[in-house]
């Protein structure tokens, strides 16, 4: 036995979790949305509006998702917002959208659900459910979601431990359900600068204690459109299976979290970083002191 089977095998020993564990699937597995995989091997790219606001609106960001190089569109019918005056999404109408985008544009969709009364009608129309953060330890959402069969993201609460985040997955696991992504999406920490710290050591550990998948959200994570590519940049580096990032038509006018979407005159970074991503992005390494020359 390796060293690293060894770890793994420790790993195991400690963790309250099964199914989701290394243990009982020793590879790391590849989930597949609608056509699209996400696991080893592949880093996908998932890209659309925080919420669906009307049809053109989805649609002009489903068309920015594709001109990228999405492979698959997100957008927010059932919004969970902070205050109980913002805009908390279309529901139905919503998802009604979504799905005649898809239509037109070929692109599959991940939306995310709130409440377990909901779960029937979203799976009707989704190809994945999202379990957000304010969601992620919501026990009876879990399960239901789990029970659809339908592939499920789950983002990582944002005051979660990986092991709280891991147990959560247990529980759409539970209900034979192993079609889950993970999302790293920021936790809270005393950083005010951004909107959530990136937890960039998640992707790692994460990937070594379960088999499932794991992306990164660096929209949410930093809540701000300039963080967008340097944290994509960090999470590529570091080993995710894949990114969801917000980008709108005209994020001035955007219903929710204008300030993080990425615009259409980003989209050809986002194709280019796709495409190549060098780990140095660009820059050279620095050169050491010429030791010829210098006194040792
Ligand atoms: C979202 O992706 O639209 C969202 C609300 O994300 P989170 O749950 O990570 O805040
Ligand atoms: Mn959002």
């Amino acid at each position: 036995m390796t060293d690293t089977q060894l770890d793994v095998r420790r790993d195991f020993v400690t963790a309250p979790y099964e199914l989701v564990s290394r243990q009982h699937r020793p590879g790391r597995s590849t989930v597949t949305v609608g056509g699209v995989p996400f696991g080893p091997g592949t880093v996908t790219l998932v890209a659309g509006p925080c919420a669906v606001e009307t049809p053109e609106q989805t649609l002009d960001a489903a068309l920015m998702a594709r001109t990228a190089g999405a492979a698959m569109l997100r957008g927010g019918a059932y919004k969970p917002r902070s205050s109980p005056y913002s805009f908390h999404g279309l529901g139905e109408d919503g998802l009604k959208i979504l799905s005649e985008v898809r239509t037109e544009t070929g692109l599959p969709f991940v939306t995310e659900v709130l409440d377990t009364r909901d779960v029937d009608l979203v799976a009707s129309h989704a190809d994945m459910l999202q379990i957000g953060t304010r969601n992620m330890q919501n026990f009876s959402l879990l399960r239901a979601a789990g029970a659809t069969g339908l592939p499920v993201l789950l983002k990582r609460g944002m005051t979660a431990t990986i092991e709280e985040w891991l147990l959560a997955a247990e529980y759409i696991a539970e209900q034979g359900n192993l079609n889950i992504v993970l999302c790293e999406r920021g936790i809270r920490t005393f950083e005010t600068a951004t909107r959530n710290t990136l937890d960039i050591s998640a992707v790692p550990v994460v990937q070594r204690l379960t088999h499932l998948p794991v992306i990164v959200d660096p929209s949410h994570s930093g809540g701000r459109r300039d963080l967008v590519f340097p944290l994509s940049r960090a999470a590529i580096a570091v080993g995710t299976d894949g990114l969801i990032v917000d980008l709108h038509p005209r994020p001035a006018d955007a219903l929710c979290d204008g300030p993080q979407a990425l615009e259409p005159r980003d989209m050809a970074e986002l194709a280019g970083m796709m495409r190549e991503v060098p780990l140095l992005a660009g820059r050279l390494v620095a050169a050491g002191p010429d030791i010829e020359g210098s006194r040792r």
